[in-house]
């Protein structure tokens, strides 16, 4: 007997036109779309990655006038070589700029005869306030050094290029930020080296004191005789270690140089986003873009490689790291912007426009998209508009006019699906987060940022489906004599609309990055146009495919952000303090990915025969990523130099040597601990398990000192560090050694009148210093000698006080200092209290035995910054 055939279970796509509530596919299909999601990421990923090849010394015949990686990397090494180079250290203020001179010596030595070379070494003084996330201060800079180079042209107005190469403590500083200052050693070299003279002057700045809260800059800004001629500047820095160099900040007011870079770079990689990023301040970083602008009101643009964030400011950021294709790449871009620019008729018309920003991004590097935000406003608004009314219209002529209340209807559950969906999967990830908090499994992804895409991208796409779910199940219209395909294009409408209302808002306050939902749309317009226009709404499969073959590009524009926000904020989860959560920082980042890549896609799950399977897959490998997260290695956040990418945790560890004098200057009290600064989430449990002996490590704010001492008598060096990362001490056994420290010796008081005293001090000694002062009840401290304003005061344990941030360069003798208090009429005892603090950097050959033994508890994986202080505190 034959068998008889047997009738397949699920009907694929060859089902009747106006088959009501058939639904069509196997949940298999939405595995191709999950492969559709994460290859459009590879692509992605690739573009990102991707750098040219480096040109080296053998290449110079073919390419006489093009950067060569290979000269840039012989600089670079040579400065690495001499390790880390903090301001005020021999190997920064002496070594580092002794190179300098040479290699500018050499160029000098091999330029064309038509060019003139002129090189400076600026060695100045100088303060001014400055307001780290909201903590005022005073910084101080004295003989900090600049090396500044004119490559004269036609005029003196001049193009300013800006690097540093000192280095925070602890770290050979590669990318940040010496190998800008190799690539803008290797653009100084080929641009002396044309025949043609420059239509402006090009300065180089290599400034020797950035890390040091930006104040070299400030002293050739504020100082220097050609900043005068400076009229626009380009500044290149780190907050990575290799990979592209993106435009992050640009302005104000001149949408001639975003011509300049659209005209001249080669590999763009460029996101007006990244600038609103900035501004949020979520990145903890500054840069000397800030000091330019604010003090010498000059436009410029930022230049920084963010990849690797990991590496910032620790002993990776090294060689090792780098490649001279990441030279290549920063080098073709700067020198090409650098030429435009230098030659831009525009550079000197200093023709400002104020309000003028310009929206501008590139897509993967292949091509770079800039127009003013004018127009950004009449296209948006034209496209939100098209994206919800084309789609409606098609769709309408195509089921006929008595079907348009259902299309409505239907568009009107598509977009409360995803508005809610995407309500229901941030919930979900910051129930996940503060899960995994209380559970003290955070950071998980920190290495194996893959797990991010289980942890919180699959729950994020698993709440957005229930939410379709739910949708689909209660909010059917029966009488409707529309498809499921029509049900389902009805409900593409509502995303439409979705993005629509979002970037209307953005764009109408005044924000630019309302062009991520304005391409979203353009992609989604790219398949609907040729869909009504080629009538195929009524066809089962055809606009599905359209649709997913326009997406693909959609998702790969996409993934870019998501791509970029976790390369960006997982590293800097590493050193965001202890404040925030940041696994709630990751899982919020993951449900915006998810939103951005697949609110298009989330309608076609009405098409699917079993979406619960879908939705439970989803829920599946979000279980096993917890799993691995939670109860493998795979999960535990740090990776040492065994792995090919090292992730580490941060810690400073300061050995700290305390004296107290009494009103007479007679010691009263003295002590000495280790202070420890954790810098992210898991920080105080490593210093728990590996570090603490006994119950005498204590946070700071517990110590017996913060009961009666001024600001506890804590050798910070910035208070915002206080508010921004947590403390702990623990009493050592002996002092650190300490010698040449910096002295506050009391000169004399005088009575300027019957309220008013004035005391004045001398000043000694070149390390790393700072001055905390706090007055007593009835007194105001009026004035002082190193700024001409005293900043806003800053609060720490309930006691305010003002803060001065001192840096040395090249030693310098004793200086005077003066402050002067007002007193009320009734004031009796003493004035204030004053806390003087030195701080030992990259003083490892004076630690004692203990604090060399304490260092070694520290595991592999952790990055330690290790210093001495000592604290004089003093009443006056
Ligand atoms: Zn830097």
């Amino acid at each position: 007997m034959p068998k008889p055939k047997k009738i397949p279970k699920t009907v694929y796509f060859n089902i009747d036109h106006d088959t009501n509530n058939i639904h069509h596919v196997s949940a298999w299909y939405g595995i191709v779309v999950v492969a559709l999601v994460l290859a459009a990421g590879s692509v992605t990923n690739y573009f990102l990655t991707n750098l040219p090849e480096a040109l080296t010394v053998a290449d110079l015949e073919r390419y006489p006038v093009a950067f060569i990686a290979e000269r840039a990397w012989d600089n670079l090494k040579s400065f690495t070589d001499l390790g880390p180079r903090v301001a005020g250290s021999k190997a920064n203020d002496e070594l580092a700029v002794g190179i300098f001179k040479r290699e500018i010596e050499t160029i000098q030595a091999t330029k064309h005869v038509n060019q003139e070379v002129i090189m400076e070494n600026q060695v100045v003084t100088g303060a001014f306030n400055f307001t780290f996330y909201g903590s005022s201060m005073t910084t101080i800079y004295r003989n900090v050094q600049n090396i500044v180079v004119k490559l004269k042209g036609k005029s003196d107005d001049a193009l300013l290029l800006n690097c540093h190469f000192d280095t925070v403590p602890s770290s050979p500083g590669a990318s940040d930020d010496v190998a800008s200052c190799a690539v803008m050693l290797e653009i100084l070299r080929v641009m002396s080296r044309l025949p043609d003279e420059n239509r402006h002057s090009i300065i180089f700045l290599f400034n020797g004191a950035e890390e040091t809260l930006l104040q070299a800059s400030h002293g050739f800004i504020t100082q220097h005789k050609w900043a005068k001629d400076v009229k626009a500047f380009l500044n290149l820095e780190s907050a990575g270690s290799g990979g592209k160099e993106v435009l992050f900040q640009t302005g104000p007011n001149s949408p001639w140089m975003i011509d300049a870079y659209a005209k001249s770079v080669r590999h763009p990689f460029a996101q007006a986003m990244a600038e609103e990023l900035f501004h949020t301040k979520l990145i903890p970083s500054d840069t000397d873009f800030r000091i330019f602008r604010d003090y010498g009101n000059i436009p410029g643009m930022d230049l920084a490689h963010f990849l690797h964030g990991y590496r910032y400011h620790t002993k990776y950021d090294s060689l090792d790291y780098l490649s001279l294709p990441v030279l290549q790449r920063t080098g073709d871009n700067v020198l090409a912007l650098t030429r435009e620019m230098a030659n831009s008729e525009h550079l000197s018309a200093n023709n400002a426009e104020p309000g003028s920003n310009t929206v501008f991004f590139d897509f993967l590097g292949l091509f770079f998209v800039k127009y003013s935000m004018r127009v950004a406003t009449l296209i948006n608004a034209t496209v939100a508009l098209l994206a919800v009314l084309i789609p409606y219209l098609g769709l309408s002529a195509a089921a006929g006019n008595q079907a348009n209340k259902a299309i409505r209807t239907e568009a009107l559950y598509g977009f409360s699906s995803v508005l809610l969906g995407a309500l229901l999967s941030v919930t979900t990830c910051a129930a996940i987060a503060r899960q995994l908090e209380a559970l003290d499994r955070v950071m998980t992804w920190y290495s194996n940022t893959w797990l991010i895409l289980g942890i919180y991208c699959a729950p994020a796409l698993a709440s957005h489906c229930l939410m379709q779910m739910f949708f689909n199940a209660f909010f059917k219209n029966k009488k409707s004599t529309l498809s499921t395909g029509m049900i389902t294009q009805a409900r593409l409408i509502g995303v439409n609309l979705f993005w629509s209302m979002i970037s209307l808002c953005f764009t109408f306050a005044g924000l630019r990055s309302a062009y991520i939902f304005m391409v979203l749309q353009m992609c989604s317009l790219a398949s609907t146009i040729p869909t009504v226009v080629g009538g195929l709404q009524r066809t089962v499969r055809k606009w599905i495919f359209l649709h997913l073959s326009v997406q693909f590009i959609a998702i790969v524009c996409s993934s870019f952000y998501y791509i970029i926000f976790v390369n960006l904020f997982v590293p800097i989860t590493g050193r965001s303090g202890t404040v925030v959560n940041p696994d709630t920082i990751i899982g919020i980042v993951a449900a915006i990915g998810v939103l951005l890549s697949c609110s298009y896609l989330l309608p076609l799950l009405r098409l699917v025969k079993q979406p619960l399977k879908i939705t439970a897959s989803f829920s599946a490998v979000s279980l096993v990523a917890l799993l691995l997260a939670c109860c493998t290695p795979i999960g535990f956040p740090y990776r040492d130099a065994s792995n090919a990418n090292p992730t580490t945790q941060r810690h400073l560890v300061t050995h700290t040597f305390r004296l107290f004098h009494d009103e007479l200057g007679l010691l009263r009290h003295m002590d000495q601990g280790f202070l420890f600064e954790v810098q992210d989430q898991n920080g105080g449990r490593t210093l728990q398990e590996y570090i603490v002996s006994d119950d005498s490590f204590v946070p700071v704010e517990k110590m017996d000192t913060c009961t009666n001492e001024f600001f506890c008598g804590i050798p910070f060096d910035a208070m915002w560090r206080q508010a921004h990362f947590k403390h702990f001490w623990q009493p050592a056994q002996g002092p650190p050694e300490t010698h040449n420290m910096f002295t506050l010796a009391y000169e004399e008081t005088n009575q300027l009148s019957e309220q008013l005293r004035r005391i004045r001090f001398k000043a000694e000694g070149s390390l790393q210093s700072a001055i905390f002062i706090g007055t007593k009840p009835g007194v105001e401290l009026v004035a002082w000698s190193l700024h001409e304003f005293i900043p806003p005061p800053v609060t720490f344990n309930g006691q305010e006080g003002y803060f001065a941030y001192i840096t040395h360069g090249v030693p310098s003798g004793p200086w005077n200092i003066t402050m002067d208090f007002a007193t009320s009429a009734n004031h009796e005892g003493f004035l204030a209290e004053m806390g003087v603090v030195t701080k030992y950097w990259e003083y490892h050959e004076m630690y004692t035995e203990e604090f060399k033994q304490l260092l070694q508890k520290f595991p592999s994986w952790a990055h330690v910054v290790p210093s001495v202080a000592v604290v004089n505190m003093l009443t006056l």
